[in-house]
């Protein structure tokens, strides 16, 4: 299969290669499409996201190269939008993915991903140690912010499970998750499926969780693969087993971006 990847990170937030970089390897492996995603400006962490003053230069360098690679491979020009950035304006992009990676405590943000010990003090100064409570307030970022927001592409809907501090088999943990997923599941969102913590050897199975899978289907979600690459190194990392994945919890096609458009291909 000619894979797509709308969900890539460069040199432009916390990516190793440049955009060209990403493209060209893109092209060596013929895929259909390529979207580079980076992170959308927080103005209370600035480690992993594209500097404020940068924005411009990172929407005009990639449509830039847009032009330039148009015959070769559909590059697109998109921004991983995180639940708590401001003052993006969509027009700007091809697509925007709506994620959330802070959890905010009256003010205060804390990274539900970016470490196990940052995590792990954010449960116990603001959740009284209390990881489902935690769970709950990532999730209401989605329910009222990323829902707002109505993405193109619902980014890592799972990605607070990623440093296993929370119980996923826990009843009251999924039930929080799948409220959050009816509260952003339209008829016009894609899901991903986001390999990008398997190939940082964070997990073993791609985000969503299969008891959230299995909710999509059951709500005629459609997913769409994407590695959420930090490097040009993976740009479909283990894209074939979430074939198999999704086979395996009923879906019978996948979303891909292939000659100007999206469309659905049977797996
Ligand atoms: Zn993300
Ligand atoms: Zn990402």
């Amino acid at each position: 299969m000619n894979y797509s990847n709308l969900h890539t990170h460069s040199i432009y937030s916390d990516g190793n290669h440049a955009p060209r970089e990403i493209v060209e390897q893109a092209v060596s492996q013929g895929m259909s499409a390529i979207g580079i995603s980076d992170h959308s400006y927080t103005f209370f962490d600035t480690r992993y996201c594209i500097a404020e003053e940068k924005n411009g230069e990172y929407i005009k360098e990639l449509r830039a190269l847009k032009a330039e690679y148009a015959g070769k491979i559909d590059l697109l020009v998109g921004i991983e939008l995180d639940g708590f950035s401001q003052g993006y304006d969509r027009s700007d992009f091809d697509y925007i993915i709506g994620s959330c990676h802070y959890v905010n405590f009256d003010g205060e943000y804390a990274s539900v991903d970016s470490s196990l010990d940052g995590v792990l003090k954010a449960i116990d100064k603001y959740c009284g140690g209390d990881a489902l409570k935690f769970a709950r307030l990532y999730f209401d970022v989605y329910s009222e912010r990323i829902s707002d927001m109505r993405p193109d592409i619902l980014g890592h809907i799972d990605l607070v499970a990623k440093l296993g501090v929370i119980n996923e088999d826990s009843p009251e943990y999924r039930r929080l998750a799948v409220s959050a997923l009816c509260d952003v599941l339209t008829k016009d969102s894609l899901v991903e499926m986001n390999t990008g913590a398997i190939s940082r050897g964070y997990r073993k199975i791609p985000y969503p969780a299969p008891f959230l899978l299995r909710e999509i289907k059951e709500r005629g979600g459609r997913m769409i693969l994407s590695s959420d690459s930090h490097d040009k190194s993976t740009l479909t990392f283990y894209f074939d087993e979430c074939l198999a994945l999704l086979r395996d919890n009923g879906f019978k096609s996948i979303v891909t971006y292939a000659d100007g458009r999206f469309q659905e291909i049977g797996i």
